[in-house]
């Protein structure tokens, strides 16, 4: 397909998604930088509802980046072992939190770059940060995002970094960061990968190459 051809076909679909989700809002609950970090990362392999259940407790604790980077590793993992992996994921919050403090400030910082020196920050979480937290262009390419992305035709690309270098020039800065969660919301209403996707109710049903 032409690049002029799937680029305003993908600039349909964002204006359709826009449409059906105008809150288009990450589903992780987090009001300051370095919870969305803890946040993203109990979120691997774990529903962003079971995190939500979770984080207040686990914020309640220990309310800042100094008090979570004291905190003893083994103790962040009784909290967040229901979200499963505790162990991985107590030892990276404990990291994480301590490379903020010792390296940034305390503050989370705000590149592509020095957010990859983080532990346990892949380019999933530093996107997430990049757009819902300092507005920057990010494609967030979780499963959703590949899965409808590929259905779409967009991209034929299965490696998250592959997908996300095949979204980007075709979807407008402004909007990359609110499309990617409002794939997460058309994903789970509509284009599931635990169901046949109802394609007969779907808003992009004459966009979407449906590559089911
Ligand atoms: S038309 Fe079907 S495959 Fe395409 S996005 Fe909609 S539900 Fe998914």
């Amino acid at each position: 397909m032409a690049d002029a051809e799937i680029r305003a076909r993908a600039e349909a679909i964002v204006d359709r998604l826009k449409a059906a989700y105008p809150d288009a809002e990450c589903t992780l609950d987090s009001d300051e930088a370095w919870k969305l970090l803890v946040s993203v990362r109990l979120a691997a392999q774990c529903t962003d509802a079971r995190v939500n259940e979770i984080t207040p407790g686990l914020f309640a604790r220990w309310p800042s980046v100094d008090a979570l980077a004291e905190a003893d590793p083994a103790e962040i993992e009784a909290v967040v072992r229901p979200c499963g992996l505790g162990r991985s994921k107590a030892r990276d919050i404990s990291a994480c939190m301590r490379m903020l403090r010792d390296r940034f400030g305390g503050r989370v910082p705000d590149t592509m770059e020095a957010l990859l020196s983080l532990p346990g920050v892949g380019r999933k979480s530093a996107n997430l940060v990049l757009g819902d937290v300092y507005g920057k262009p990010a494609i967030v390419t979780d499963t959703h995002c590949i899965r409808l992305s590929r259905r779409m035709g967009l991209t034929d690309q299965k490696d998250p970094a592959r997908v996300e270098r095949d979204l980007l020039p075709l979807i407008p800065p402004g909007e990359s960061n609110a499309f990617c969660h409002r794939l997460v919301l058309h994903g789970r209403a509509v284009c599931s990968a635990r169901t046949h996707p109802r394609c007969e109710a779907c808003c992009l049903n004459d966009l979407c190459d449906k590559h089911i």
